[in-house]
């Protein structure tokens, strides 16, 4: 059923009862062209390409729970792509253009909300690295605005300029920036598949990687063996997990990232902010809350929960940033795992398996590579080699020393 302003029409005048399920619950076949581990945003994002980019509609994507119950349903919902160095700028860029018109693309409503994102400075020093990454991204052809300290209050009023410990100096702009209803994100993808034949199976945990003579074959699973061509890994926080079923040892850490919700406010945040001297960032939901969040929880983890520590410390710095938080109730949070990978960019690549491909490494940065991750693992699963944006995301580089080291702290997950 195609989504309209009609078929809203039609439906409501029979009662809202004529809607069909946007996906179906196909029972597992014996064997695919290609099976995808993972029902959250890439895994389903790289099932749609596959099928309509590229012409492979016999995918299966195998999904542990139900789709988007990991971080596509968890995250903060920002996108943008404000990167400085050449392995990661033009493949975010991809990302945020198939943003701008995923909507029509897929004909489902992801409320893409180009809000602009603005990452504040708060020292001579954070202005010098920031003019840098706006010049970076103009070069690339994305928009960058620096921002001084008055245009910055003339917008956000109530932030907390005269800080003693972080003044506010300024601010890099990326107007096409914003936010996306993440689970929009995953149904929209997986309604999409799934209309152009993809098998979407929930409630199938891949439990082991059938190889024979070194060559993958197909993936034991909850609901018995299932045979394929080639087989995708897209896990996310449970990469590291799925990929030693191959056999395989990933340079990832996962740990825990928070995400926090408050009360509905009338509006008053029009932009998402990032606090450039702490690690914290916020928005207001079309609901009105605000969403944010702050540093990862500092110990591996696999559980989806975090700690009261991180609690309080993301509460310090909304309140060092914006000091009227104080008196907001906070509603709920959350926890996801991250597969923090060592210089905090990802890969997309093939393994030194045949018929094994590797979707991971997104750190705290993936929803927003969603539309773009997807494609470019379904042009390496359809033509055997790399997008030209993610040439540089090998799994090798490690070995190699060829890092996309975006903040320049070395190999340090915990810091990314
Ligand atoms: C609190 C928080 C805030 C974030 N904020 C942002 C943000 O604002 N902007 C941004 O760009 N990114 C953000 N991120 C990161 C982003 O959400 C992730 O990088 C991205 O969603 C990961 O890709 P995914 O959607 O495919 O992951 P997931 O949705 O986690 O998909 C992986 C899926 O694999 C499944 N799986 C795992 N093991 C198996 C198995 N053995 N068998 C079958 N299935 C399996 C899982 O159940 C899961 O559904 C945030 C993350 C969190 C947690």
């Amino acid at each position: 059923m195609r989504y309209s302003a009609l078929s809203i029409l039609f439906n409501g005048l029979r009662g809202n009862q004529a809607w069909t399920p946007a996906w179906r619950q196909p029972e597992p076949k014996p064997h695919y062209e290609v099976v995808i581990v993972g029902g959250g945003g890439h895994g389903l994002a790289t099932a749609y390409y596959l099928a309509k980019e590229f012409g492979t509609t016999n995918v299966a994507v195998l999904e542990k729970s139900y789709i988007g119950s990991g971080n596509v349903g968890r995250n903060t919902t920002i996108i943008r792509s404000n990167y400085l160095l050449p392995g990661n700028n033009p493949f975010y860029e991809l990302s945020l253009k198939l943003w701008e018109g995923l909507e029509q693309d897929f004909n489902f409503n992801a409320m893409v909300s180009q809000r602009g994102v603005l990452n504040l400075f708060h020292s001579d020093g954070q202005r010098d690295a920031y003019t840098r990454r706006g010049n970076a991204m103009r070069l690339h052809g994305v928009d960058a605005d620096l921002l001084d300290r008055e245009a910055v209050r003339k917008r956000l009023p109530f932030l907390d300029f005269d800080n003693a410990r972080f003044p506010i100096y300024g601010g890099l702009l990326q107007k096409r920036g914003g936010t996306v209803r993440h689970d929009a994100v995953a149904w929209g993808y997986a309604r999409g598949a799934d209309m152009r034949g993809v098998d979407i199976i929930q409630n199938c945990q891949v439990t082991g990687i059938r190889r024979e003579n070194g060559i993958v074959t197909g993936v034991e699973t909850t609901r018995g063996f299932i045979g394929c061509g080639k087989l995708g890994l897209a896990a996310a926080g449970n990469s590291s997990r799925v990929a030693e079923m191959a056999g395989l040892k990933l340079p990832i850490e996962s740990h825990v990232l928070q995400a926090f919700v408050s009360e509905g406010l009338k509006p008053f945040i029009d932009c998402v902010v990032t606090f450039g001297a702490g690690h914290f960032y916020i928005s207001q939901s079309d609901k009105g809350g605000l969403v944010f969040g702050g540093d990862l929880d500092g110990y591996n983890s696999y559980a989806q929960r975090g700690n009261l520590a991180n609690v309080e410390h993301v509460a310090e710095e909304g309140k060092a940033l914006i000091p009227s938080l104080s008196r907001v109730r906070m509603l709920r949070s959350w926890g996801g795992i991250m597969d923090m990978s060592m210089d905090g960019s990802p890969i997309i690549d093939r393994t030194h398996l045949d018929n094994l491909y590797l979707n991971a490494g997104w750190c705290y940065g993936g929803f927003k590579a969603t539309p773009a991750s997807g494609f470019c693992f379904a042009h390496l699963l359809a033509k055997g080699t790399s997008h030209d944006t993610t040439r540089q995301m090998r799994l090798d580089r490690f070995e190699r020393g060829y890092l996309i080291d975006e903040n320049g702290q070395g190999a340090q997950p915990n810091v990314h």
